[in-house]
């Protein structure tokens, strides 16, 4: 998608912190941190929203999960814990419209989120 900004990170046009590189993910820092820890897990497919998921799609999302748990351990949130958000759609306060999960940690979070 040529007006994406996480395809053009994906595609290496844009920059990016990168950790973590795989078939199908990319992860990387945010450029607008909420938490000393905080990463996008972003699958290398465009899919706009949690909606646009076909069945086709469900090893994806498994894969995604597993990796952010994996990605967690190796960063030593394990032990305190960490956030994982989707932010969906315009209620959900989703601002990039390539799906993603939001990697949250090093300090306590609350909930409500607001
Ligand atoms: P959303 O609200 O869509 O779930 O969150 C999008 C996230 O992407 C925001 O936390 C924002 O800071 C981050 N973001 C937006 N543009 C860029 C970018 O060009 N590079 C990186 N690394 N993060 C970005
Ligand atoms: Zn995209």
């Amino acid at each position: 998608m040529k007006n994406c900004i996480f395809c053009r990170i994906i595609a290496g046009e844009s920059p990016a912190r990168i950790i973590h590189e795989d078939e199908h993910l990319l992860v990387f820092h945010d450029t607008q941190p909420q938490a000393p820890i905080h990463l996008l897990l972003v699958p290398k497919k465009h899919l706009a929203r949690i909606q646009d998921l076909t069945p086709t799609d469900k090893e994806l999302m498994g894969h995604l999960l597993y990796t952010a748990s994996s990605v967690a351990k190796n960063l030593g949130l394990q032990q305190n814990g960490y956030r994982l958000v989707i932010n969906n759609g315009r209620y959900g306060g989703q601002a990039v419209f390539h799906l993603h999960l939001h990697l949250l940690g090093g300090r306590p979070m609350h909930w409500p989120p607001g």
